[in-house]
């Protein structure tokens, strides 16, 4: 496969080149769901998981020999709050998959990803760095410290870390994993960018761990091989399988060398759009733009998935959140909301338009209550 010019590597065609590697080596292509789903019917989809297939996954695995992958939308409204925190934090992103039923090979996934990471995308390998499970209670994952040590990485630059880092449990049984909750090592691989922070130039912290931005994790590869049960005990899993995953963002970032995940291409017509208000936007009003193109993506994308029109409690409650911090960000500006609304949603479809403006006059009147009245400042919308 040849590398693509990074200058050409935004998000989409990343995923294409993900997607049609995979292919390349016998993974089906699988659609992205809906971001809502039965699972989680007071949220959305939060992550490039099984639990977008689980409930079709014997006749997926019938029909792909258990080797799929895909590109998935995710939102993570328990994130919205960190938007903008750090150059790296979205609420809604794009994360694409391959997953590879019933086998928990290393010496598959991992020179797979590191081909794709080094000789498709280009990336530098002096400025990637390896995490592996190095646990007091699990052990160490040998299987995967050995294969990136035969993919020729340096020993400094492989950093085993412990459970809290390099483990990953299911949070719940979900829908159908009736047997108890998945778990087992992971492997991430981070990007190092030129940022002065002492702290992460010193390592004085596991990576990643810094908002500074210096590390940036771009991969995990996830080997399930067994389930835990409410003692903590392992029971070997019936079915194991291998996940892969990359974050689409992040990747776009580093490659091209932006600044934070939020001068990623998918956001450059708004953010042109937004900045004509603003003569020479200062550091808060940077942040005030990062949060607003985070939140009205997310909002659009929500509503074009089904979700429903602002309100209280559950879906309805984010979808306010969203709507009104964007909002409240674009006064923080002195931006006229109503007429930017306007002209940011002419391309998108008129539906996220007419809720953006009723969900505007709800807000106002909530302002307007705010400023007559200085002993009630809030920023609870429910
Ligand atoms: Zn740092």
């Amino acid at each position: 496969m040849n590398s693509i010019p990074r200058t050409a590597l935004d998000c989409q065609a990343i995923s294409e080149a993900f997607l049609a590697l995979h292919e390349r080596d016998g993974f089906a292509r699988l659609p992205p769901s809906s971001l809502l789903h039965d699972s989680v019917p007071m949220s959305f989809v939060m992550s490039a998981g099984l639990i977008q297939v689980e409930n079709d996954l014997d006749e997926i695995v019938a029909e792909t020999g258990g080797k799929f992958a895909f590109t998935q939308p995710c939102f993570r409204h328990f994130d919205m709050q960190q938007v903008g925190a750090d150059p790296t934090r979205l609420s809604l992103f794009h994360m694409s998959a391959a997953f590879h039923i019933g086998s928990t090979e290393r010496e598959t996934v991992l020179p797979r990803l590191w081909y794709f990471l080094t000789e498709v995308l280009g990336l530098e390998k002096e400025r990637l760095w390896i995490t592996y499970l190095d646990d007091a209670e699990f052990g160490r994952d040998e299987a995967s410290y050995q294969c990136w040590k035969t993919l020729g990485i340096a020993e400094e630059r492989l950093v085993g870390l412990g459970q809290e880092h390099c483990f990953w449990r299911q949070r719940s049984t979900g829908q159908i994993a009736s047997d108890g909750k998945k778990c087992g090592p992971h492997t991430e691989v981070f990007y190092e960018r030129d940022v002065a922070c002492p702290a992460c130039k010193n390592r004085e912290q596991p990576l990643g761990n810094c908002r500074c931005g210096r590390f940036v994790e771009i991969s995990n590869s996830l080997f399930i091989e067994n389930y835990i049960d409410d003692n903590g005990k392992l029971i070997a899993a019936g079915t194991v399988f291998a996940e892969c995953v990359l974050g689409l963002e992040r990747t776009e970032m580093v490659l091209r060398g932006l600044p934070s995940v939020y001068h990623v291409r998918r956001f450059d017509q708004w953010r042109e759009q937004i900045c004509m208000g603003i003569s020479c936007p200062d550091l808060s009003q940077q942040q005030a733009l990062n949060i607003t193109l985070d939140h009205l993506s997310a909002f659009v994308k929500l509503t074009k998935d089904g979700a429903p029109a602002p309100g209280q409690g559950g879906r309805k409650y984010i979808m306010r959140k969203l709507a009104r911090e964007a909002m409240n960000q674009l006064l923080q500006c002195k931006l006229d909301v109503l007429s930017l609304m306007n002209a940011l949603m002419e391309d998108q479809d008129q539906k996220s338009l007419a809720l953006l403006q009723e969900e505007y006059v709800r807000f106002n009147r909530h302002v307007q209550l705010v400023n007559k009245n200085t002993r009630y400042v809030s920023h609870d919308y429910r």
